[in-house]
């Protein structure tokens, strides 16, 4: 091993986080030693798990739970709360901005290393439609999942309180784009707490609620198979939610959803979760990628190339070495997220003490879904699952899976209290204002708010 091995993980979601770990376990020594050093650069101070978005937007797992802190598990890393702007792999630099870079204006710190690790994730991947990026969210954060339950929560107010027909109805209809699980999921449990919170409004039902879910192909969560698919299309249906396949969003200017089957809703939600793309950071290095703007990558997780660089995740398009058709990624999901953040660990671990490099391989074995509160679809190891038992599955998997004891922990505890309580149905969505009352009490304007929920 060289002297001193600096080594630089971008992104701290399922691979920085997973990666970092790995390597303070198994780099103990050179780091005590001064001979190793990790930092972690990423915008927000924890790990969000995803896949507990929907749960979280439900109410059933409180928004810090779904986060892991990374100052706490990744002791021995030294973490930067900041945005990598650039990497200049030829110069070993990456630029990054922070808070105090910002306020200091003296633009963004050089940060040298001697292996990276690129992980930045995916964003939204969005299309030039009139309207969306005014109107709608998305649902890939804890603040966007939180912000839609509460928006739920005070459209309900809202109709519940108006003489307005049109006001009303517009309140109270909500269009999800895109049947993958976030979409599926998020649709299925934010229904599911609006149908159980309107037992408690004199004048708003669940027949007053219209939801709506729009999908461009012909079948929702492939992720699940396709019997279980359609399975899910079904349920939906029956719990009167209006699924459109083959149907794509083509614009919601002035709050009207336009259908590219003429359809046209007045509303106040548009959630777009129309699937992801790589990260747009990615651009900014001088890295191979491939025309769906992946980093290419070899089946070692080195970036192609590029010595002393390495990626995995969704910003990665990895070789499926267990797939027939030759030529297949790794799908972008989390299965193969945290597999693949072991590995490169190790690799890391590995190219230092010239050691052979391990090859990743994992066969996707399917997927859990939750539709809300005891209802559920999974295709797991060839096996289907519909209704509590997979929902039950849901959970248990989840729980096995989100990262530490004391998250796991706090998560159960929930559930439990959850189930021996009634719901919670309380919207805060004055916290996103914390100033307004103090400054109408101090005669100032209060803020407008920009959903223009109210
Ligand atoms: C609602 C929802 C539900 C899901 N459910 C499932 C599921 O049930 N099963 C499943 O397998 N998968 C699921 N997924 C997908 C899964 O969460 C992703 O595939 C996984 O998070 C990818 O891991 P990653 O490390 O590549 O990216 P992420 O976990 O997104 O991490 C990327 C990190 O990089 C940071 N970052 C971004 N830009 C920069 C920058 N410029 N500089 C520094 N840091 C940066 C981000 O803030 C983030 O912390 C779900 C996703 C969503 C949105």
């Amino acid at each position: 091993m060289k002297e001193r091995a600096r080594i630089l993980v971008v992104g701290g979601g399922y691979v920085g986080m997973y990666t970092a770990l790995r390597l303070q376990q198994k780099l103990k020594p050179e780091l005590r030693r001064g001979e190793a050093e990790i930092t972690v650069v990423t915008p927000d101070p924890y790990m969000t798990y995803q896949p507990f978005l929907p749960e979280a937007a439900a109410g059933s797992i409180s928004p810090r739970h779904v986060v892991v802190p990374l100052r706490r598990v990744l002791d021995h890393c030294r973490v930067v709360i900041g945005e990598v702007t650039s990497v200049d792999h030829a110069k070993r630099t990456a630029s990054v901005v922070t808070l105090a870079t910002e306020e200091e204006g003296t633009g963004p710190d050089q940060l040298s290393y001697d292996e990276l690790v690129l992980a930045p994730g995916s964003v939204s991947r969005t299309l030039p439609i009139p309207g969306l990026a005014e109107y709608a969210i998305g649902f890939k954060t804890v603040e966007e999942a939180i912000g839609l339950r509460n928006h739920v929560i005070e459209q309900m107010d809202i109709a519940s309180s108006t003489r307005d027909p049109a006001i009303r109805d517009a309140a109270l209809t909500f269009v999800f784009v895109g049947g993958g699980y976030a979409g599926v999921e998020a649709l299925g449990e934010l229904e599911d707490m609006a149908r159980y919170a309107s037992r408690y409004y004199y004048n708003v039902g669940p027949e007053d609620m219209r939801w709506i879910l729009v999908e461009a192909s012909d079948r929702i969560l492939p992720e699940v198979g396709e019997e279980m698919g359609r399975y899910t299309v079904t349920q939906l249906r029956r719990r009167n939610i209006d699924v459109r396949l083959e149907t794509r969003l083509d614009s919601c200017s002035d709050r009207v959803a336009v259908l590219s089957d003429g359809a046209r809703f007045p509303t106040r939600t548009v959630v777009w979760t129309a699937g992801v793309k790589p990260h747009p950071v990615l651009a900014a290095t001088d890295l191979p990628r491939n025309e769906r703007g992946r980093l290419r990558c070899t089946p070692q997780l080195t970036v192609d190339g590029a010595a002393h660089a390495w990626a995995a995740g969704d910003a990665a398009a990895v070789p499926d070495v267990t797939a027939e058709e030759p030529g297949r990624e790794t799908a972008p999901n989390a299965q193969h997220a945290v597999r693949q953040a072991k590995v490169l660990g190790d690799n890391i671990v590995h190219s230092l003490r010239g050691e052979p490099l391990e090859t990743y391989s994992h066969k996707y074995v399917g997927s859990v879904a939750s539709l809300g509160l005891h209802k559920g679809v999974a295709y797991v190891y060839g096996r289907r699952l519909r209704g509590y038992p997979a929902w039950f599955m849901h959970r248990v998997y989840h729980l096995s899976r989100v990262p530490t004891f004391n998250r796991k922990a706090r998560v159960l505890a929930e559930w439990t209290l959850a189930g021996l309580f009634k719901r919670e149905i309380v919207s805060l969505g004055s916290l996103e204002h914390p100033r307004a009352e103090f400054e109408l009490a101090a005669g100032g304007k209060p803020p407008e708010d920009p959903k223009g929920s109210s």
